[in-house]
């Protein structure tokens, strides 16, 4: 860093003209990964030879698969010779609170709204919390060059912003037209330009370069957790005070404000996708640093002699919990490397480690541990990724977490959005009316679609994916949030109607696979080996 790039402003703070701190917010599939993918290429960090979608492609395979980004991750890239930090949300509001924490680390956001869908609920959800941080906005509407682009989406973010304003210069921010997948920016849909340029422009004129105190004792807040088993845990956040540097003493404070002297290991700042080891990074950049330990979210980590802790963070409560066990079954042991319980155990206490808003207990067996989360998705995540690592489990029906307000029961809500066909409205409010759903919103767009808003329990939500999935016959996608607790709203219905069982030992065979299918959903294939009682 060149002195000549920071300007010294009165208070003896100065602003880090040579970076930008934005966060990214998109709704599933709205092209964020694309367009994060062109601001790469065309910020020439990576050599030609090197496929940058590719190494977008390595970050996590299940997040891939499931089309969300589950853990926040930071990408860094340069324009200019000024380094951008692309700040990159979860896109699910099961991981609500680690948005509003990596939002911290932000002084703008950049918007990403798709041409025909238009700004979603999770996307409204996480563009609020953005504005009453303050961040300064950017809109892109993305995939204008779709047949069925809509005009009114460009009304509808207006609108959003209406809603969600704090401070009026919000109201006033940039739109941008894009199409990611060609690597293009344009200030008016219509205009010519084929190329990012407008947008990394915009990005160094709109969001404010960090104001900061390079030279004063050094102070991080700890906003995300990463662990490996060579480096142990690294604790990342963005500097708010001085400097950090390798091997550097440094006190540790708690969320609980106890303090504790350590070392500083190694300091990372990103470059691309890739982090990298640097002699020294100062206040106003992102970094990752080893050495402490025992390091949690929201703790701070500060210079040696000026132990100050920063404001806490606010951490979420687990909604909903399960109970994880060595799978019991006549088959247990054949699928996975690791089903003992001692390494069950093991695996689900280390991702506490970065697992903030999880939780996990020793069960009323030595076979069983009780894991909560923040729902359905939060929880199932877990199990598919120890799924593929090679573990072998068994899981409970998830219950909900519920809390108790003066001696009333309070259950977790969430507010539903599902946009589908009209056709589907009678069967899917029949279901919901069942599972304590209440209607808040219908929108229809007179083409014969519309979106479908419900404030239901939790509880009224569990399993409800497959019904949909079914009701619908695939021609729906639902997405829902946590918007708070109310008052527990009685017994729900339930729609099983009963199970089918395998009576004998075996192999499954089509004949009999028919059979079955007669009176029921199968889920094994023919030459899946059962068990009696399956
Ligand atoms: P993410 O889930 O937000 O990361 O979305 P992706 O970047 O994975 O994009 C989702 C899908 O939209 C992919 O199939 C992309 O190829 C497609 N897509 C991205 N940008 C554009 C665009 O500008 N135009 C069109 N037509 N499709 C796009």
């Amino acid at each position: 860093m060149q002195a000549a790039e920071m300007q010294e402003t009165e208070t003896g703070r100065r602003v880090r003209d040579d970076i930008r701190n934005v966060a990214i917010i998109a709704h599933v599939d709205h092209g964020k990964t694309t367009l994060v993918d062109g601001l790469l290429k065309q910020s020439h960090i990576f050599r030609d030879n090197q496929q940058v979608g590719e190494l977008i492609m390595d970050s996590n395979e299940l997040e891939r698969e499931r089309g969300i980004t589950i853990l926040a991750k930071n990408t860094a890239i340069i324009y200019r010779g000024i380094k951008i930090n692309i700040i990159d949300t979860p896109g699910h509001a099961d991981f609500g609170g680690e948005v509003e924490r990596v939002l911290n680390m932000a002084d703008g956001c950049l918007l990403l709204v798709d041409a025909v869908e238009g700004p979603m609920p999770q996307t409204r959800f996480v563009l609020k919390k953005a504005l009453e941080l303050g961040l300064r906005p950017i809109v892109v509407i993305n995939k204008i060059d779709r047949a069925d682009a809509r005009q009114q989406v460009l009304d509808w973010t207006q609108d959003l912003f209406l809603d969600l304003a704090t401070r009026d210069d919000q109201l006033d921010f940039p739109v941008l037209y894009a199409i990611a997948r060609e690597g293009i920016a344009r200030r008016a849909p219509d205009d010519d330009n084929d190329d990012l340029e407008p947008l990394f422009e915009t990005i160094v004129n709109v969001v404010p370069a960090p104001e900061v105190e390079v030279d004063g004792p050094f102070q991080m807040l700890v906003t995300t957790l990463d662990y490996d088993d060579y480096k142990g845990k690294y604790a990342i956040g963005r500097i708010t005070r001085g400097r950090a540097r390798p091997g550097m003493a440094v006190a540790h404070i708690s969320r609980e404000g106890e303090l504790a002297r350590g070392r500083i290991g190694q300091v990372f700042t990103w470059r691309g996708l890739a982090r990298v080891e640097v002699d020294e990074a100062a206040a106003g950049d992102i970094i990752a640093l080893t050495g402490i330990a025992n390091a949690n979210i929201s703790d701070t980590i500060a210079d040696f002699d000026t132990p100050e802790a920063l404001p806490t963070l606010a951490i979420e409560e687990p909604t909903l919990k399960m109970t994880f066990g060595v799978n019991t079954s006549p088959f247990g042991g054949r699928e996975g490397k690791f089903s003992t319980s001692r390494q069950l155990r093991a695996r689900l206490y280390r991702e506490l480690e970065t697992n903030v808003s999880m939780r996990v207990e020793d069960g009323s067996t030595a076979d069983e541990f009780i894991v909560s989360g923040r729902g359905e998705l939060h929880l199932s995540i877990l199990i598919e990724t120890m799924r593929r690592e090679g573990y072998e489990l068994q899981v409970s029906r998830p219950e909900v977490i519920t809390h108790n307000d003066d001696g009333k029961v309070m259950e977790p809500m969430e507010r539903l959005v599902i946009d589908t066909r009209e056709a589907y409205i009678g069967a899917i409010s029949e279901t919901l009316a069942i599972r304590k759903g209440r209607m808040a919103n219908m929108v229809y767009d007179g083409q014969g679609n519309v979106r479908l808003e419900y404030d239901i329990p939790t509880r009224g939500l569990i399993g409800f994916r497959n019904a949909f999935l079914t009701l619908t016959q695939g021609n729906g996608a639902m997405s829902s949030m946590l918007t708070g607790y109310s008052p527990w709203l009685g017994s729900i219905g339930t729609s099983r109607n009963g199970v089918l069982i395998a009576s004998e030992a075996g192999v499954a065979v089509t004949y009999g696979l028919n059979n079955a299918q007669q009176r029921g959903q199968t889920f094994i294939e023919p030459g899946t080996p059962v068990y009696e009682g399956m």
